[in-house]
């Protein structure tokens, strides 16, 4: 029994709550600025076509009654911590998808929660009362049917999917609603007649493997009703860091640089694996009389990117003056914060975007060395 639970217009919700001149209007909480974007817009704005991730001044046309609302991160933020908290007393399985989602897992729980719909009408109750918000669940065997289950009755929906009604729900179920599918691969299934999940099941497996590969797999799977992704809380690590010996030791500059990089993108990737980002950033030197030295830097926008990284490490590398020979250096990040939790400024404002950019250019690096291997692409610098 995998619960998937969505706040409802979160970011919009909330500012309807906190200001009550609000409630009813078409409140749409984003950057006003040129090259703004909607970040939430609450149902009434939702009615004029208008939704998040679209340019402000595209939604005012759709919507000229809208009222623009600066995002106000930490109240969101600390409302989330509430939600997220409470649905830890249920079980410790609860697993954040972003700042208003998250699935648990309450299988095994029903002797002491009662039924699915019982569970799921008390949460819906418990987080009215504690934060005075609505919210959208589904319950479903599997993760993918119950993200899926969560959407269809918003807002504060609930959609309750039995084992029994599984393979009719897949039946039926539009190819486009699966979790992973984009536009790309939505149109190739589409030209082969695939107009359900349960479509799958039509085609030879073989021609569905061949035709998607890896994800063409899980479709399989997903098709029968079977979704092995477990919901995993994730225990987080405190603090990342990596350090290396010199082959000798050595007082040059250059070469030293050169290891702070290295261990900069080692320390970064691993970051942005657990979704996680730093605010401090520390190196470590031992020099060729063991004496260890360690020199940090609290940032004040916490960074995922190990261009930042590195940058910071330098700069303290820089301040240090040698006394002597290095022996061994490293780079550590602690003070972590999770990165599916949007930063004020990362979102509302455009000064964070080209750090923003640079983490999308060390995503598809990481990506790549997934999948080829880790020495399959690398800066320039370290060849
Ligand atoms: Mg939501």
């Amino acid at each position: 029994m995998i619960l998937h639970i969505d706040m409802d217009a979160f970011y919009a919700s909330v500012e309807q709550l906190d200001n009550p001149d609000l409630k009813g209007k078409p409140v749409m909480v984003g950057g006003y600025s040129k090259r703004g974007v909607v970040t939430a817009a609450s149902y009434e704005a939702r009615k004029f076509g208008v939704h998040s991730a679209m340019p402000m001044f595209k939604a005012k046309k759709l919507c000229p009654q809208g009222i623009v609302v600066p995002g106000r991160m930490e109240r969101y933020s600390e409302i989330s911590k509430k939600v997220f908290s409470l649905l830890e007393t249920l079980t410790p399985l609860v697993e954040p998808v972003s700042i208003d989602e998250a699935y648990v897992d309450l299988t095994g729980c029903e002797r002491i929660l009662g039924t699915p719909q019982e569970v799921a009408l008390n949460i819906k109750q418990r987080i009215k009362e504690a934060v005075d918000l609505s919210c959208s669940i589904g319950i479903a065997p599997v993760k993918f049917l119950a993200k899926i289950a969560s959407d269809i009755n918003k807002p504060d929906g609930l959609t309750i999917i039995t084992p029994g009604q599984v393979l009719n729900f897949i039946e039926s179920l539009p190819i486009r609603k699966v979790p992973g599918i984009g536009k790309v691969m939505l149109k190739t299934i589409e030209q082969l007649g695939i107009k359900t999940l349960g479509d799958i099941n039509k085609f030879p497996e073989k021609m569905i493997r061949k035709r998607f590969g890896k994800f063409g797999r899980r479709l399989i799977s997903l098709s029968k009703g079977s979704d092995d992704s477990a919901v995993t809380p994730h225990l987080e690590p405190k603090s990342v860091s990596t350090e290396s010996t010199l082959s000798e030791d050595t007082n040059n500059l250059n070469l030293l640089r050169r290891r702070l990089l290295k261990a900069s993108e080692q320390v970064g990737r691993r970051l942005r694996k657990h979704r996680l980002k730093t605010k401090t950033i520390s190196i470590k030197i031992k020099l060729s009389d063991f004496k260890q030295i360690t020199r940090s830097v609290t940032i004040k926008e916490p960074t995922g990117s190990s261009k930042t990284i590195y940058h910071n490490a330098i700069a303290l590398l820089d301040k240090y003056r040698l006394p002597k020979k290095v022996r061994l250096i490293g780079v550590g990040a602690s003070n972590l914060v999770d990165s599916k939790i949007p930063s004020q400024r990362g979102l509302f404002n455009s000064g964070e975007k080209i750090d923003e950019n640079w983490e999308k250019v060390e995503k598809a690096v990481d990506d790549i060395s997934n999948k080829f291997g880790k020495n399959t692409i690398k800066k320039a610098a370290l060849f």
